[in-house]
């Protein structure tokens, strides 16, 4: 992208064309603005808004990303469903970023394998819905498509789909990113203070586990510094932010031409995933990730055909580069076993090296009897186990976890070492979305899948 004081990259006619060959496919899950005009105004202003993520960070990431579908790194993905504008404060982003820090280190502490961290923060501002209205007691409204969109109240016009909240997602997601850089280069995420991350949170088994292994992790940077190791490596850490791809409208305007090699690259966010909905192999959005460098993710469900996954790397990994192309499968516990072997065997003889990670939240929806959307920790747990036997039955590599989590204190999904009930749910609901993990189900699901990793 152009860097400031650099001139202008002059851009190839032909890449401008190709990235905007979409506009000429069926678009599934676009929000009706409400003004035309608004849209173009807004659009022209995230035109010119400086990238959010620059295309070394991207390329490093690819690279990393590589690492872990050749089995050398895991990746962990966690964040929330939708962010919203008012959850975008200093303590729930320290409270996520702290969250998915623990559960690297446990992570890393039982595998010994490098561990990505990749928030769902920073642009997961924007959700499809099967609905386009939503309708309460007689009155019909468009649906809630995410704080990018529309708000979420039930109001005309809190609903109103108004592309000012473009804007503001870009902001928003500034503010956060750039909390996030702070948080992970200042010196917070120093692994010499492991202990400082899990302070206040109230006693529980996980818990206690955390703090045995930081004790742990303590006594051995102990021992290295006495035998005069250089720790600079442990100060900082890299983070990277992704979010799905859903918006042509957010996505498309904050797209640069890197002005090193002339390629395209989304500057929303460093890894971008096309959602089970959106997936079609003639539709706008494959084909639209499929012009930019950024390294992409698919989502999986359980009606995926080896044909589509062979598809998919034909149009989003021509040229076999590893770390370009993620599948995220997202089966449901009943299922994977029986529908994911198929689409991993798929793979073979096509010569690209897909990194599989395992989305254990989104086939796993259940609505309790007093009305949530919820999900039990045990089906979670038990599909990151389905995907860990189908990888290890085929010989390949269960390469890491996309994970709706929270770092605050919610009763959104049942069961964990907390036992969360149904009752809890009415005290402690906060998602305006999918029900997400809480900080300390987040962390009983680390060591879970630290043990299969070690044991891989
Ligand atoms: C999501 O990740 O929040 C989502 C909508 O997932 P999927 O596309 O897998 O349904
Ligand atoms: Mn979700």
């Amino acid at each position: 992208m152009a860097r400031v004081n650099e001139p202008t990259v002059v851009v190839d006619p032909q890449v401008l064309a190709g990235l905007d060959n979409y506009v000429n496919l069926p678009a599934a899950q676009q929000p009706t603005w409400y003004s035309a005009e608004a849209l173009a105004v807004a659009k022209a202003q995230i035109s010119v808004l400086p990238p959010l993520v620059f295309a070394g960070e991207v390329d490093r990431l690819r690279d990393r990303l590589a690492q872990a579908a050749s089995g050398n790194a895991f990746l962990l993905q966690g964040g929330d469903c939708a962010e919203t504008f008012a959850d975008a404060t200093a303590d729930r982003i320290r409270n996520r970023v702290k969250t998915l820090l623990q559960m690297a280190v446990v992570l890393m502490y039982g595998s010994s394998l490098p561990v990505i961290k990749m928030g769902r923060m920073a642009g997961q501002f924007a959700k499809p819905r099967s609905n386009n209205d939503e309708t309460r007691d007689g009155v019909t409204l468009p649906a809630y498509r995410g704080d990018a969109v529309n708000g979420y109240d039930f109001t005309e016009a809190s609903r109103r789909n108004d592309p000012a909240r473009l804007v503001q997602a870009y902001h928003t997601s500034a503010s956060t990113l750039n909390l996030v850089r702070a948080f992970t280069t200042g010196g917070f995420a120093d692994l010499r203070s492991v202990h400082e991350w899990n302070r206040g949170f109230s006693e529980n088994p996980a818990n206690a586990r955390y703090e045995s292994l930081a004790k742990e992790i303590d006594r051995a940077i102990q021992f290295m510094a006495a035998a005069g190791a250089d720790f600079e490596g442990l100060k900082t850490t890299e983070f990277y932010v992704s979010h799905e791809g859903l918006l042509f409208d957010y996505d498309r305007p904050l797209t640069r031409i890197d002005s090193r090699t002339g390629t395209p690259y989304v500057t929303s966010g460093h890894f971008i995933w096309i959602g089970e909905r959106t997936r079609q192999l003639d539709g706008a959005h494959v084909d639209f990730l499929s012009k930019v460098r950024n390294p992409i993710g698919v989502k999986l469900g359980p009606t995926t055909q080896p044909q589509d996954v062979r598809d998919l790397i034909e149009k989003l990994d021509p040229n076999r580069e590893p770390g370009r192309l993620t599948f995220i499968t997202r089966m449901g516990a009943s299922k994977i076993r029986e529908e994911m072997p198929k689409l991993v065997e798929a793979v073979q003889g096509t010569g690209c090296t897909p990194l599989w990670i395992t989305d254990p939240m989104h086939g796993n929806g259940i609505t309790t009897k007093n009305g949530y959307k919820s999900r039990r920790f045990d089906d979670v747990m038990d599909e990151v186990r389905g995907f860990f036997e189908v990888h290890k039955a085929a010989g390949t590599f269960p390469g890491g976890i996309h994970i709706e989590l929270t770092g605050d204190d919610v009763a959104e999904c049942l069961g964990g070492s907390e036992s969360i009930d149904e009752a809890s749910l009415e005290e402690r609901y906060e998602s305006l979305c999918d029900p997400r993990l809480n900080h300390m189900q987040s962390l009983e699901l680390s060591f879970l899948v630290s043990e299969m990793l070690s044991k891989r």
